[in-house]
């Protein structure tokens, strides 16, 4: 079977792309090699800036999910027994990968996207039109959307001189803990941070919160053995009882972002991850996968061919998405500055909130 456009992987990037896609009446098929709902290693803070654009992109029925999300309107660093403060303005919000990217699912079938689970594309032939060699059988297709996350058999393996770099990974799981005034708090750490925030789950009336960690692997590969890495984080756990099984994901690699690839358009994490911590990717999968349909369009409508295509993705990637990769490493760069210099610059944000604030949007 030919079809207009295949997305490989069915993340926020894919749904994105293929939802987007299918409105504009593309035939669009889209391959996900898990199943739904599943939980994701993710902080779930979902910034502002992509609020309208997911609402615009769920169906009817699932309204509820942002209408109901815990709002987040500030953020606290803890760091070298320091406490930053920054609001969040406006607030973003607090949605559980289980529901959010069922969500995207559902709403992708209802807007006439092929959309099958438990299959996963093994290999990728053509640089346009494209056949693709699967679990489940090939396809052909004329435009191709590589939105398989950071870490897929489709991406290669980021080897340096035959060297693989340090190991980070990603760990996360929901627990029980009192409703408070709601807030991101990332508790930073020698090699490694958590981020802590309340989320909500369809038919409960709050307690939960989301704990994910990014984490060198020789430092800890476990939530407790995070937790123990700070003070204050090993106290604010001690009451907590799990409500999820933990889930783990590694290597976490940062490279430069690569939008496109012999033809095919990256999005999501497989064009780019970004620092977790500023919590940005959901919201840059969801953008670049609306903007790779978007200038596909005049391919489908037979007025550009596929290399031009790509030219424009490139060029709108480039100027719209990279700023904020760029933002947030140098945000982090900060954060893992050498101690004597990083001390005094801490001590200064915290009796600066604006400045505080300015990095922070600085990073949206
Ligand atoms: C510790 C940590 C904390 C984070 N916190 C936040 C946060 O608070 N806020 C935020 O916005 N972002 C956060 N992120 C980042 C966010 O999770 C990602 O940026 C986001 O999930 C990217 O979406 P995606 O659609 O590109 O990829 P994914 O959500 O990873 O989806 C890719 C999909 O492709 C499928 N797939 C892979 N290979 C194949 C194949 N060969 N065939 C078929 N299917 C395939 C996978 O099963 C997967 O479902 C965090 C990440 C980490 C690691």
């Amino acid at each position: 079977m030919n079809y207009d456009l295949i997305i490989i992987g069915a993340g926020p990037a894919g749904t994105s792309a293929a939802i987007s896609a299918a409105r504009r009446g593309a035939s669009v098929l889209l391959l996900e090699r898990g199943r739904f709902p599943r939980h994701k290693v993710c902080g779930e803070f979902v910034s502002a800036e992509s609020l309208g654009l997911l609402r615009d992109l769920l169906d009817l029925q699932h309204a509820a999910l942002i209408r109901d999300a815990v709002r987040i309107p500030r953020a606290r660093v803890f760091l070298d027994g320091r406490t930053l403060q920054a609001s969040v303005d406006p607030s973003a919000a607090s949605i559980a990968r289980f529901e959010l990217d069922l969500a995207l699912w559902q709403s992708a079938l209802s807007a006439g996207v092929e959309a099958r689970q438990q299959v996963t594309v093994q290999s990728i032939a053509g640089c346009g039109p494209f056949r693709i060699t699967t679990s489940d059988g090939e396809f052909e297709t004329q435009a191709l959307v590589n939105a398989s996350g950071r870490w897929s058999n489709l991406n290669r393996p980021p080897v340096e001189n035959g060297v693989p770099r340090e190991k980070w990974l990603g760990v996360k799981a929901h627990f029980t803990e009192p409703p408070s005034e709601p807030s991101v708090d990332l508790y930073f750490f020698e090699g490694g941070y958590c981020g802590v925030q309340p989320v909500a789950v369809a038919g409960e009336s709050g307690g939960r919160v989301n704990a994910s960690a990014m984490v060198r692997a020789d430092v800890a590969s476990t939530l407790p053995e995070v937790f123990a890495r700070h003070p204050a984080l090993r106290e604010r756990s001690r009451k907590w009882s799990l409500l999820s099984d933990p889930v783990s994901t590694s290597p976490l690699i940062f490279r430069r972002p690569q939008p496109e690839r012999d033809g095919i358009l990256m999005a999501g994490d497989a064009a780019g991850f970004v620092d977790p911590f500023v919590g940005d990717g959901i919201s840059l999968a969801l953008r670049s996968g609306a903007l790779a349909a978007h200038c596909l369009g005049p391919l489908f409508a037979g007025e550009a061919a596929l290399s031009e295509v790509v030219r424009r993705y490139r060029q709108a990637y480039e100027q719209s998405l990279l700023p904020v990769f760029r933002a947030s490493s140098t945000l982090r760069r900060m954060l893992v500055l050498p101690g004597p210099v990083r001390k005094p610059l801490l001590f200064i944000l915290e009796r600066t909130p604006a400045m505080t604030d300015y990095l922070v949007r600085k990073t949206r």
